[in-house]
């Protein structure tokens, strides 16, 4: 058999199995999977080392400008290296609709912007704006284009969507098997606690936390939970913060409901006393849903252990630490005016690799699930986030017992700070490689802007029967189809 490629020495690690192996590539894909593998143009030693498939990012914030038009610190080039230095061959940014927009003005912009990817890419369409010719004309063009995930708030005035605009998203998106994501705050909690929280004068970073209540979390997870079983439409709850909004996921999954949602890093790794850092470096940790407390920390893990987590996800949003980020609006600024996010592209899977699978809390197999074949199966990247023959050869190659302290400038991204500086690392991606061409190698970067390609996405499948609430059921609501 000719290869392009072959991996050998490595041992390889897929969401199910852990063996040794080589792996023969041609033509962008892995064509052989076995023992001893020998020829190909090009030979990659991976002696002691695991053999991957490519981590998805399915949560960046890349060339997108905030609902209050602050543009992002990482384009399509930075953010995409700074994935690849991070251990991802592909990655889901998400493409922005502001009000008013057309979604075929926000496709035509984001692939003009995202052709500089040096990594594959598709777009999570944000939607603010759900008019009729959205909903029954421009949402149904971009699904045939392959783009099966759209984004809606239940938070931020210039966004949220309200409770009927969500439900008329979901019941497009389950009418063409897409997957609805809602970031799930309660807008009005929020606002009444801004009130409070002003009129006290208490507006330091630190109020940031307390204007965000749990309680708001999981009400509106609860409430989105709700909505999209009324539509029996697939939801996936973007980073959730709250060991009682986990406990809601955990135990509708149970119940089999159609529900898929991921937590972050910065929700296992900091608190609200981060907040709290001396002057205004609280700002560097300002995001929403906001950091909790250590409680909460541990609650999370456990939620990540036992499987209630689809994937851990970066919610890369970087404000830089200055007039252009997080101070566009002044630099003593109280806190609902700094820009909301932070960045982590690139911390995401050494994070997770380091104190997941160094410190025994998930295995192996679940890393690879949680860092790029659960983001495959759910988002209808079929032909990624595993190493069997016929799957492209998305694949990252890691040292697991190489050490580094986490430095702004192994982030690559065009960030000045990194929250997670400092952090001890065991285990670090050494090679990555998307459709069988090195995107980075031992440090470098290999890859020419662009090599990235638009990956159109396969709708999602519906197992089982789903959820009919009886107001929809025939047999029940005296024979009203509706
Ligand atoms: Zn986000």
């Amino acid at each position: 058999m000719q290869f392009d490629t072959v991996i050998h020495g490595g041992t390889l690690v897929t969401s199910s199995d852990v063996a040794r192996g080589d792996i023969g590539i041609r033509d962008g894909r892995i064509v052989a999977v076995a023992e001893n593998l020998s020829g190909g143009d090009a030979r990659i030693d991976a002696g002691g080392r695991l053999v991957m498939p490519g981590g998805i990012e399915a949560h960046a914030h890349i060339a997108q400008e905030s609902s209050s038009g602050v543009m992002g610190a990482d384009d399509y080039l930075s953010g995409s290296v700074a994935a690849a230095f991070g251990g991802n061959s592909s990655f889901i940014p998400f493409a922005a609709q502001h009000r008013g927009q057309s979604v075929d003005d926000v496709i035509a912009t984001y692939d003009a912007r995202a052709a500089r990817s040096v990594i594959d890419y598709s777009y999570h369409l944000i939607i603010t704006d759900p008019s009729e010719a959205v909903l029954h004309d421009q949402l149904p063009r971009a699904f045939a284009r392959g783009i099966t995930s759209f984004k809606v708030f239940m938070t931020y005035d210039m966004m949220n969507i309200g409770d009927g605009g969500m439900l008329d998203i979901l019941s497009v998106a389950r009418d063409h098997g897409a997957i609805t994501m809602i970031h799930a705050e309660n807008n009005d909690m929020v606002k009444w606690m801004n009130g409070r929280l002003a009129r006290a004068g208490l507006v330091a970073p630190k109020y940031h936390a307390i204007s965000r209540p749990e309680l708001a979390e999981e009400e509106a997870i609860n409430r989105a939970i709700s909505l999209a079983k009324l539509v029996d439409a697939p939801l996936f709850i973007v980073h959730v913060s709250t060991a009682g909004g986990a406990a809601i996921v955990q135990r509708e999954i149970l119940a089999g409901t159609r529900l898929f949602a991921e937590t972050c890093p910065q929700y296992l790794a900091f608190t609200r006393d981060d907040l709290d850092r001396p002057g205004m470096e609280g700002a560097k940790f300002v995001c929403s849903p906001p950091l909790r407390d250590a409680a909460t920390q541990a609650a999370l893990w456990q939620h990540v252990k036992s499987g209630t987590f689809t994937s851990v996800s970066s919610d890369h949003a970087p404000y830089r630490y200055d007039e252009t980020g997080k101070f566009i609006k002044g630099r003593d600024i109280p806190y609902p005016q700094i820009s909301n996010g932070m960045p982590g592209i690139a911390a995401r899977l050494p994070y997770l690799f380091s104190e997941g699978v160094v410190k025994g809390r998930i295995s192996l197999q679940q890393f690879v699930s949680l860092s790029s074949t659960n983001a495959a199966r759910t988002f209808g990247m079929t032909d990624k986030g595993s190493l069997a023959p016929g799957m492209d050869a998305d694949i990252a190659i890691w040292d697991p017992e190489a050490t580094r302290v986490m430095s702004l400038q192994d982030q690559h991204d065009n960030m000045d700070y990194t929250p997670f500086e400092g952090l001890e690392l065991t285990g670090l991606p050494e090679t990555v490689m998307t459709r069988g061409a090195l995107v980075t190698h031992k440090g470098s970067l290999i890859a020419k802007e662009g090599q990235g390609k638009f990956v159109p996405r396969a709708p999602m499948r519906l197992l089982g029967d789903g959820y009919l609430a009886k107001e929809r059921d025939p047999a029940q609501n005296f024979g009203a189809q509706i």
